[in-house]
């Protein structure tokens, strides 16, 4: 070890100031000769050492103008304290309003709706052809087996079939409560139902082209380690820590679950091997001070965490903090980053919940479908009401919009990886074995992955540390 003062001293002596983040990184070393390369290597114009200055360091190229937190790393939103307290009923409405108007924009770019009210009003609809596009009120199957659905927009609200013996019909059985649809169909002749000749959803354009990152950069893409648990793998998180410390990795991404919690589950204490959530906090603050100083550490919630459950769930609150590095950036669940500009959006999963109990064939141990599922509503959680807890503020906070290159979940502790028209979805597992609950469920997880990013491509490559 080498003690800070005499870092910075040894820098004055020749009149340079340096960063905390070097400082940090030399003091973790501990090898005095790489003060002597610095000195040598240092540009004489320089008058602040930075962590580009280290032998070895990938340098920071982009300019840092537009970037919040530091040169590479943009918190787009989700950063501290964006989201604002429970709901009002007010706000319940603003929330729909906000998610029907900004979907439904998305859907108008792709069809011509017509005002619900107008449709029913107009008798030629029962011959003509109509588009409608509405938030799906209420999801049932009739008495023969159709899709029947309310759909409901700014003027008024029409039951719509989708017949099982027409095409496409599978995509109709996915709908979701609360999602924002286009349908195309005919009025019946007593004008009260909606005919569907066909579906359309906010959908990723086929269009989508993904950014690429101009300079070299990888990421590391991690969820659920649950630490503080009786199954969290301590010499799996080791391998990986000891990986890391030879790596090029610049960001390490954790989307969520990262301590076990109290109280999450009945009869969780008798599972837990450290029973009290700020040592939760303190040993998970402790094993990212362990890990290499440069690298971008960018930690959101779960459901596990010591925040409110309801989404957009709020950063760990700074009282938790006091073992954390300083290049741990806390965002909230959601949060959309971007990575030397390539957006990533971050959320913990916990409405796949709900999608493996609402849509037929959906299973947990194809986490990469279900993402697909949100990428196509562009919606994160679609249902309210449901086991997804969601917070209706002014704003729908669980849109995905704009398009992420990569979207980031956890919770299912099943590594996921698909790629849905240019969207790369990963559901990056666990870092906590089998537990009990999961055991009765049957649920087998796949715990110690961690997928590697390469920012320039857009390759992910999988990672196993079991
Ligand atoms: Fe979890
Ligand atoms: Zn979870």
């Amino acid at each position: 070890m080498l003690d800070a003062a005499s870092i910075v001293r040894r820098f004055l002596d020749t009149k340079l100031q340096v960063h905390p983040d070097v400082v940090r990184y030399l003091s973790e070393k501990g090898d005095p000769s790489l003060i002597d390369q610095i000195l040598g290597d240092i540009p004489p114009d320089a008058v602040v050492v930075s962590p580009r200055h280290i032998p070895g360091m990938v340098p920071t190229v982009r300019d840092g103008a537009r970037f919040l937190t530091d040169p590479q790393v943009e918190v787009v939103w989700g950063s501290a304290g964006s989201t604002g307290g429970v709901s009002s009923l007010e706000n319940y409405s603003r929330f729909f309003r906000h998610r029907y108007d900004t979907l439904g924009g998305i859907i108008r770019g792709r069809m011509n709706g017509i005002p619900i009210e107008a449709v029913l009003k107009n008798s030629r609809y029962r011959q003509e052809e109509a588009s409608i596009i509405g938030m799906v009120a209420e999801v049932r199957t009739s008495a023969k087996g159709h899709r029947m659905i309310d759909l409901e927009d700014t003027t008024g609200t029409i039951p719509v079939l989708f017949n099982k013996n027409r095409e496409g019909f599978s995509e109709a059985e996915k709908i979701l409560p609360d999602e924002v649809i286009g349908v195309r169909g005919k009025l019946s002749q007593e004008g009260k139902l909606f005919f569907a000749e066909s579906l359309v959803r906010p959908d990723i354009p086929n269009s989508n082209a993904p950014f690429t990152s101009h300079e070299p950069g990888k990421a590391v893409l991690i969820s659920d380690i649950h630490v503080g648990s009786n199954t969290f793998l301590p010499e799996a998180w080791e391998r990986f820590a000891a990986w890391l410390e030879g790596s090029d990795v610049s960001y390490l991404l954790i989307a969520g679950d990262a301590v076990d919690g109290i109280g999450i589950y009945p009869g969780q204490e008798s599972e837990l091997v450290i029973p009290n959530i700020f040592d939760q906090y303190d040993m998970l603050g402790d094993m990212m001070s362990a890990l290499p100083s440069h690298i971008r550490i960018i930690l959101g919630p779960g459901n596990h965490d010591v925040v409110r459950g309801a989404e957009p769930q709020p950063c760990i609150p700074e009282q938790f903090r006091s073992h954390f590095p300083h290049n741990c950036t806390f965002v909230e669940n959601p949060a959309f980053v971007r990575l030397q500009g390539v957006g990533v959006l971050m959320y913990h999963g916990r409405s796949i919940d709900d999608m493996v109990a609402s849509i037929q064939g959906a299973s947990y141990e194809r986490a990469g479908d279900m993402m697909e599922e949100m990428a196509k509503r562009r919606l994160l959680a679609a249902s309210y009401g449901k086991r997804t807890p969601i917070a209706a503020h002014e704003q729908d906070r669980l849109l995905i919009d704009p398009i992420p290159e990569v979207l980031h979940t956890g919770h299912v502790h099943v590594m996921g990886l698909t790629s849905y028209r240019g969207v790369l979805c990963i559901n990056a597992g666990t870092w906590q074995s089998q537990t009990a609950f999961q055991k009765q469920m049957n649920l087998v997880p796949t715990p110690a992955r961690a997928v590697l990013l390469d920012l320039q491509t857009l390759r992910p490559e999988v990672l196993d540390f079991s």
